[in-house]
């Protein structure tokens, strides 16, 4: 008989990689958003933001004016044009 774990000891090795990676996940999101915010309240203090309405569902999308980034039209939001309508999947719904 070799080192063989059983399915408990198995078990709690899972446990244990998956709390280590959740709190991995956690604190690269957390660090990820306070470089979000950062870039975005600099640019924004130097004017090179840009607010744009989505004319699908309505959010307001900052996007940074910048040489060299290219700026997708698309929604980030809902995934639809930034600037046209888009009758698609239009349910009729009002708010
Ligand atoms: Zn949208």
């Amino acid at each position: 008989m070799s080192g063989k774990m059983t399915t408990k000891q198995l078990q709690q090795r899972l446990d244990t990689m998956e709390s280590e990676f959740h709190g991995f996940g956690n604190a690269a999101a957390t660090e990820l958003m306070k470089h979000n915010q950062l870039i975005y309240g600099l640019l924004s203090d130097l004017g090179k933001l840009e607010t744009i309405k989505c004319e699908n569902c309505g959010e307001e999308i900052s996007r940074p004016i910048l040489k060299g980034i290219e700026n997708t039209d698309e929604c980030p939001s809902c995934g639809k044009s930034l600037f046209a309508v888009t009758l698609d999947d239009f349910t009729g719904e009002e708010e």
